[in-house]
C-alpha cells in the first residue's frame, strides 16, 4: 500500500487526499455541468459570492495598475502589512464602533482562514482546548487539530442555534484557551444579539478568573456586513477585552480569490504586545507574511465599501418562503448567505444523494458538527433559485409520497 511506503506526513497526506465535502461537491458540479450544461445543474454548495465587487474596487485596481510604481504595487510590504492600509482600517473601525485602534493593532492576512490559523497557532500551548458552537465552519477542526490542540464543539439550542449556556458552562475547563465565535454564522445564518454577547462575556470573565488565565474570544467575522432587515452585529471587543478579531474581505467586497483580510489585536487584550508578537511569530512560522500587496493597496482605498447586498436579501426571502411552503423546516437567517435546512430523512448524506437526482447540489451538515441538516448557499443568481424551485418541490414531494 502506497501510504505505508511513502515517508511523508501521514496527517497532511490524509488531509490532502480527503478533500472537504464542499470541495468534493464543487468538483462534481463542474463535471456534471460539462455533461448536461451548467444551466441544468443547481449548485448551492459553495460560499462564492456571485454579486460583483463594488465599482470602487474596480476603479482602485485600474488606477493602481496605471500608476506604474511596481515596487509599491507588487513589492513586499512589511510582514504585518503596509502601514497605510492598517491606518485606514483602524480609522474605519473607530468611526463605526467608537473604538480607539491603531495600525499597530492590525496584522494583514490572506483572508479569514489565514487569520484563524495564525491566531490559533499564536495562542496554542500543550494540552489546549478551543471551544466552538455547533454548527461550525468545518475548517475550524483542521486549523485547531493541526496546531496540536483539541476542538471542543458545544451544541447550541436545536430550534434556534443560539448558545446553550449550561452546555458552555460544562465545556469550559482549565485547558480552555479560547472560544471561537462566528456571527453571522456559516452555515445557520444566525446572529448573536447583544444580550447573548454580554452573557457570553460575563461567563468567560468568571471562568478566566476561576482558572487564573485568560480565555480568549476569537471572533471570526467574514460575514459581519452581510445582515438583513437592520440586524445589528455587536462588536465583540467592546464587550470582552480578550477578543481577537479575524476578518476577511472575501464576502463583504466579493473578493474571495484575492485572499485579503486581517487580524485585530486590541490594546485591551492582556499582554497585548506579547500576543501581537506571537501573531507575528505564527505568521512567520506558517509562511503567512506580507498579504497580497496589490490588494492591501486596494483595501486602503476601498475600506468601508460593501458589495450590493440586495440580491442576497432577495434570494433569502425567495428561497426561505418557497422552501417552507413546500414543507421544509429551516431557521430564518438574519445574516450570511446560507439556509440551514432540516434534511427530510435522518441521514443528511442520503438526503443529498436524493437531491442530486433532481440536480440539486446541497451540503450535508455532518462536518458542521450538527448532523441531519443541509446547507444551501444562496449567493447564486436569483434566476438559478427560480429555476431550482421545481426541483426543491419535487424533492419534498418524493418524501411525502414515500
Ligand atoms: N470563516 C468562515 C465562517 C467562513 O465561512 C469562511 C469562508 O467561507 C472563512 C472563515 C474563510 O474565509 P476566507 O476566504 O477569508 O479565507
Amino acid at each position: 500500500n502506497l501510504e505505508e511506503k511513502i515517508m511523508i506526513s501521514r496527517e497532511m497526506f490524509l488531509l490532502g487526499s480527503n478533500r472537504s465535502v464542499i470541495r468534493e461537491i464543487f468538483e462534481y458540479s463542474k463535471k456534471r455541468a460539462a455533461e448536461i450544461g451548467a444551466e441544468n445543474v443547481f449548485d448551492f454548495s459553495i460560499g462564492n459570492p456571485n454579486v460583483p465587487a463594488p465599482e470602487g474596487v474596480h476603479q482602485a485596481v485600474r488606477e493602481l495598475l496605471e500608476s506604474e510604481d511596481d515596487i509599491y504595487l507588487h513589492g513586499y510590504t512589511s510582514a504585518q502589512g503596509d502601514t497605510g492600509v492598517r491606518n485606514a482600517i483602524a480609522e474605519n473601525l473607530n468611526h463605526r464602533f467608537g473604538t480607539d485602534f491603531k495600525a499597530e493593532n492590525l496584522y494583514m492576512t490572506c483572508g479569514a482562514a489565514a487569520s484563524l490559523k495564525i491566531c490559533i497557532t499564536a495562542l496554542r500551548e500543550e494540552g489546549d482546548e478551543f471551544i466552538t458552537f455547533t454548527p461550525f465552519f468545518p475548517e475550524y477542526r483542521v486549523f485547531v487539530e493541526t496546531a496540536g490542540a483539541k476542538l471542543v464543539p458545544v451544541s447550541t439550542n436545536p430550534d434556534s442555534f443560539q448558545i446553550n449556556f449550561e452546555r458552555l458552562d460544562e465545556a469550559i475547563n482549565e485547558h480552555t484557551k479560547a472560544v471561537i465565535v462566528n456571527s453571522p454564522n456559516n452555515p445557520s445564518g444566525v446572529v448573536f444579539q447583544e444580550e447573548t454577547v454580554k452573557k457570553l462575556s460575563e461567563m468567560l470573565k468568571t471562568k478566566a478568573h476561576r482558572y487564573g488565565h485568560p480565555i480568549y474570544l476569537i471572533a471570526d467575522e467574514p460575514y459581519r456586513e452581510l445582515v438583513y432587515d437592520g440586524t445589528e452585529v455587536p462588536y465583540m471587543t467592546k464587550y470582552y477585552a480578550n477578543t481577537l478579531v479575524c476578518y476577511s474581505y472575501s464576502k463583504s467586497l466579493s473578493l474571495p480569490g484575492e485572499r485579503i483580510g486581517y487580524i485585530l489585536v486590541p490594546d485591551a487584550v492582556d499582554e497585548s504586545a506579547m500576543v501581537y508578537a506571537a501573531v507575528c511569530g505564527a505568521g512567520r512560522a506558517l509562511g503567512f507574511v506580507c498579504a497580497p500587496s496589490l490588494f492591501q493597496h486596494v483595501i486602503e482605498r476601498c475600506v468601508g465599501q460593501v458589495s450590493d447586498l440586495s440580491v442576497y436579501k432577495k434570494n433569502r426571502d425567495l428561497l426561505y418562503n418557497a422552501l417552507t411552503e413546500y414543507g421544509y423546516t429551516c431557521i430564518y437567517p438574519d445574516g450570511a448567505f446560507y439556509l440551514f435546512v432540516k434534511a427530510l430523512e435522518p441521514d443528511a448524506y442520503a438526503f443529498c444523494e436524493k437531491a442530486k437526482e433532481q440536480e440539486l447540489l446541497l451540503v450535508p451538515s455532518d462536518d458542521f458538527g450538527c448532523p441531519g441538516y443541509v446547507r444551501i448557499a444562496y449567493c447564486v443568481t436569483t434566476e438559478q433559485i427560480e429555476r431550482a424551485l421545481p426541483a426543491f418541490k419535487a424533492l419534498a414531494q418524493s418524501y411525502q409520497q414515500a
